[in-house]
């Protein structure tokens, strides 16, 4: 088996992205994909933190280090092939637009899908002729999704319509203004071309599936396995965040724990041990 480990570099790792390379390293030949199409947010200090935690953890992974902002060709020409089908429509709405057309008095309150509000199809009826426009958000016609069915490892087997993708998820973007392509594209794109044949990550984004499976379906590409683990949370229940420095793996080892101390609690339960006095 094939598995990934698709930190995003926008801030510290936590005990969560270290359950999830636990995870994806212990069902397959972990590889290494940097998640850094959100050229903001993604620094390079930050990446060169994701190498130093992982050696500290003592993970490796196999092939060649990949990064998304050097797959942006990749990207477009998945777009290119989707808008070629006539399967996008350029979407210049705003946040406040999209909620003012969606909970228009006759469409009743608001749908929340796992990627925003479903889109009330504003924009459906722009133009789809000559070549893919750039700079402008790209939707795909949800129109185009037929019957979905995966398998999850713990989750069981999933599967939804099309008429269920069109009422909850809905035209979901593809390729956002500012970044060219989008989270869904670019994981879909990669799996398929880094051969990931089980897809390891956090049940958090177990929701999005559908929308991968449905561009794998479009794009020609395999659908993968997944796997989705369960989250490390804090003492109270609430899963951890980046913001939580506090509970970054750097902040473990400054307060004196190894590797194999906090890899064995979190072998334990996925909850999140206090950092400041190490038991081990
Ligand atoms: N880049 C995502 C994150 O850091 C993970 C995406 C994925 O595994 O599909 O949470
Ligand atoms: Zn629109």
């Amino acid at each position: 088996m094939r598995t990934r480990f698709a930190p995003s570099p926008t801030g510290p790792l936590h005990l969560g992205h270290a359950w999830a390379a636990v995870v994806a390293a212990e069902h397959g030949a972990m590889q290494l994909r940097i998640e850094d199409i959100d050229r903001q947010r993604s620094k390079p200090e930050w990446e060169q933190a994701i190498l130093d935690d992982l050696a500290w953890l003592g993970i490796g992974w196999y092939g060649p280090l990949v990064r998304q902002s050097d797959r942006m060709d990749a990207y477009a020409a998945a777009l290119d092939r989707l808008w070629a089908a006539g399967l996008l429509f350029p979407c210049t709405c705003n946040r406040r637009d999209i909620l003012a057309a969606a909970s228009a008095p006759q469409e009743g309150a608001p749908l929340l899908g796992p990627d925003g509000v479903v889109y009330p199809g504003t924009c459906r009826g722009a133009s789809r002729e000559g070549s893919r426009p750039e700079g402008v958000a790209l939707r795909l016609d949800a129109r185009a999704v037929g019957n979905l069915a995966w398998h999850d490892e713990r989750l069981g087997p999933g599967r939804m319509d099309g008429a269920a993708f069109r009422a909850g998820i809905g035209d979901v973007v593809v390729a956002r203004r500012d970044f060219g392509t989008s989270y869904h594209l670019a994981v879909v794109v990669d799996d398929a071309w880094q051969g990931i044949d089980l897809v390891t990550r956090g049940e958090d984004l177990a929701e999005a599936t559908p929308i991968h499976v449905a561009l794998q379906g479009l794009l020609g590409l395999p659908v993968p396995r997944y796997l989705h683990h369960d989250l490390v949370r804090d003492g109270a229940g609430r899963r951890l965040a980046k913001r939580d420095d506090a509970q970054s793996l750097e902040s473990y080892r400054a307060a004196g724990w190894t590797a194999e101390g906090l890899l064995a609690r979190l072998r334990e339960s996925r909850v999140a041990p206090e950092c400041d006095h190490a038991k081990q």
